[in-house]
C-alpha cells in the first residue's frame, strides 16, 4: 500500500466531492489527482530528491505531499519561519531537492516553484504510479523541544496503516467541513491531510491562528470539525468567555492534541461547546501522529461520572487506537502494574521510529521507546506526564515536573503553569514554577510554595516561583522549558 493507491482511491471514489478549499471553487477529488500528476511530472523533469514544501497552510500542502508519492521522492514540509542559519541547515541535509516555495531567496542555489505556478501546472498524462510501500513517502523534521530537531522518516506503509487504522473511506457526508489550523510542517498537519481527504471530508486551511478569526471562520463556513493544539483551545476558550457567549453549534467535533493540556481548559471547553464531542489525540511524528485516543463519550463519561477514576480520565490521553500497543516499562525494562509510572513503549504497523541522522531506534522485539513518562490506569487508559528528558533530578532524587504542575494548577489564582528543572549548585538542580496568574488574582510566591507543600512532601515544594506574562512554545504549542530556565538561571549555571 502506498499515497499513491491512497490518492487513486479518493480520485475515483470522490471524483466530483469538494475536497479542499471553497465549497464552491474548491478542488474535487478528480482535480485533485490532475495537480498531483501535473506536479509530479514536474518534480520528474527536475529534480532526484525530496520535494521541499516551504510555504503556509493551504491546498497547495496536500497537493504536493501526493505529487511527491506520485514522483516516488519524499516530501519534506519544512518550517517556513525558520531562521536563515537553521534552514541552510536543514536545506544541507538533502542532495538534489525542488523547493515549492514563494520565498525562493531563502533557499539561495536550491531549484524552486511558486506555489501558484505549482497549482497552474500543465496537466500531465498520469503516470503508472507504484512507489514501494518500504520507499520514504515523508521526512518531518521533530519539534526539538528537548533536543536539535532530528528528521522523521516515515514509509508509505507507516502512513497507509495510520489511514486505514483510523478513518474509513468516503464514511462522511459531504457537507462535512474541517478546519486544519496546526502548521504544515507538523504530522498533525499530513495525517489531518490524510484522513480528511480519504474519508471525504472537505479541508479549509487557516494559516496564522487568532482565536477570533478561528470562531469566525467555524461559523461561517459552517464547520463540522476542528483540530488545534492546547495553546489554541486555551485561547479560544478565553475568547468565548470575553465574548460571554458559546462555541459555534454547527463544530460536531473538536479535536486536540500536540502537547499536555491542562485539565481545566478541558472542562472550561467542554462546558462552552456544549454539543461538541471532543477528543484528544496522542502520537508522535516517529509514530506516524496518534496512537491512543479519548473520545467524545470518554469525555462525557468522564465529566459526568461521580467516580473518581472515571473523572480523572479527562487527564489522560485515551486508549491505544486498535492496531496499536501500548505497555509502560520501569528503567530495567519490566512492564509496570498499573498506575504505576514508567516509560512508555508502543509497537505497532504505523510506528516508525526511524531518523534520518540516527536509523532506527525500535528495539528488536518491536516495541518503540517514546521517551515519555507515564501510566496506564486498570482500563487501558493512558496517562502522559511528560518527557523523560524533564524529569527533575534534585539532590538525587527524581521528580516529575506534572506531579507539581497538576498541584499548582488547582491553586484559584493560578491561569497556568510550568514547573522545571533549574541548574543549582547545591543540588544539581532546584525545582523552579513557573506561573501566569488570572487576571486580577493576587498571590505571592510564598502562599504558592505553601500550597504545594501542603499537598505534596515537602521536597517537591518550589524553591523558585516566578510570575510570568505567557510561556514560550514552539508552533506546536509546546513550552519551551528551555527558555524559561534560561531567565532564571545564574549565568555560570550552564556548565552543570
Ligand atoms: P523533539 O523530539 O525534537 O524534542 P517533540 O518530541 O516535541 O520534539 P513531536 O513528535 O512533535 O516532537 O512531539 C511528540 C511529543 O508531544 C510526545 O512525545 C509527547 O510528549 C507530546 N504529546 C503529543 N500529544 C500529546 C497529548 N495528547 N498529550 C500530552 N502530550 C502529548
Amino acid at each position: 500500500m502506498n499515497l499513491a493507491i491512497v490518492l487513486g482511491m479518493v480520485a475515483d471514489g470522490m471524483a466530483d466531492r469538494v475536497l479542499l478549499g471553497d465549497r464552491t471553487a474548491g478542488l474535487t477529488g478528480a482535480g485533485l489527482r490532475e495537480r498531483a500528476a501535473a506536479g509530479a511530472a514536474r518534480i520528474r523533469a527536475e529534480s532526484a530528491g525530496p520535494l521541499v514544501y516551504l510555504g503556509p497552510n493551504g491546498p497547495e500542502f496536500p497537493v504536493a505531499l501526493f505529487a511527491a508519492a506520485l514522483a516516488g521522492v519524499p516530501y519534506l514540509p519544512v518550517n517556513y519561519r525558520l531562521g536563515a542559519e537553521q534552514l541552510a541547515e536543514v536545506m544541507g541535509r538533502h542532495a538534489d531537492p525542488l523547493v515549492v516555495t514563494d520565498t525562493p531567496d531563502r533557499v539561495p542555489g536550491a531549484r524552486t516553484i511558486g506555489l501558484d505556478e505549482f497549482m497552474a501546472l500543465p496537466p500531465a498524462p498520469a503516470a503508472e504510479p507504484d512507489p514501494d510501500e518500504d520507499a520514504v513517502a515523508v521526512l518531518l523534521m521533530t519539534s526539538g523541544t528537548t533536543a536539535a530537531p532530528k528528521s522523521a522518516v516515515l514509509r508509505h506503509r507507516h502512513l497507509a496503516a495510520y489511514l486505514f487504522g483510523s478513518v474509513e473511506f468516503a464514511s462522511v457526508p459531504d457537507t462535512d467541513a474541517t478546519l486544519v489550523s496546526v502548521p504544515p510542517y507538523h504530522i498533525a498537519a499530513v495525517a489531518n491531510a490524510l484522513s480528511n481527504l480519504y474519508s471525504g471530508r472537505r479541508i479549509v486551511y487557516l494559516d496564522r491562528f487568532s482565536p477570533g478569526e478561528w470562531l469566525d471562520v467555524v461559523e461561517e463556513q459552517r464547520i463540522s470539525h476542528a483540530m488545534v493544539v492546547p495553546t489554541m483551545l486555551a485561547r479560544i476558550v478565553t475568547e468565548l468567555r470575553a465574548r460571554g457567549t458559546e462555541g459555534p453549534a454547527c463544530l460536531k467535533s473538536l479535536s486536540y492534541g500536540g502537547a499536555k493540556i491542562a485539565p481545566q481548559v478541558v472542562q472550561e471547553a467542554l462546558r462552552l461547546f456544549p454539543g461538541t464531542g471532543f477528543v484528544n489525540a496522542y502520537g508522535l511524528t516517529e509514530t506516524a501522529s496518534s496512537i491512543a485516543v479519548l473520545t467524545p463519550d470518554d469525555h462525557r463519561a468522564a465529566a459526568g461520572d461521580s467516580d473518581p477514576g472515571v473523572r480523572a480520565r479527562l487527564g489522560s490521553v485515551g486508549r491505544a487506537l486498535p492496531s496499536v500497543e501500548i505497555r509502560v516499562e520501569d528503567d530495567e525494562g519490566r512492564p509496570c502494574a498499573a498506575h504505576v509510572v514508567g516509560n512508555i513503549l508502543v509497537r505497532g504497523p504505523q510506528v516508525a521510529g526511524e531518523y534520518l541522522e540516527a536509523g532506527s531506534r525500535v528495539r528488536d522485539d518491536g516495541w518503540f521507546p517514546t521517551r515519555d513518562r507515564g501510566h496506564l490506569d486498570g482500563d487501558g487508559y493512558l496517562f502522559v506526564q511528560g518527557r523523560a528528558d524533564d524529569t527533575i533530578i534534585r539532590g538525587g532524587e527524581n521528580i516529575a515536573p506534572a506531579e507539581i504542575e497538576d498541584v499548582l494548577g488547582a491553586h484559584p489564582a493560578v491561569a497556568d503553569c510550568v514547573v522545571a528543572g533549574v541548574p543549582d549548585l547545591e543540588w544539581g538542580q532546584r525545582i523552579g514554577a513557573f506561573v501566569v496568574r488570572r487576571p486580577g488574582a493576587e498571590v505571592d510566591p510564598e502562599e504558592l510554595r505553601a500550597w504545594v507543600r501542603e499537598r505534596l512532601r515537602g521536597s517537591k515544594t518550589p524553591d523558585q516561583v516566578e510570575f510570568v506574562d505567557e510561556f514560550p512554545t514552539t508552533p506546536t504549542g509546546k513550552v519551551l522549558r528551555r527558555e524559561l530556565v534560561a531567565l532564571v538561571a545564574e549565568p555560570d549555571s550552564a556548565a552543570l
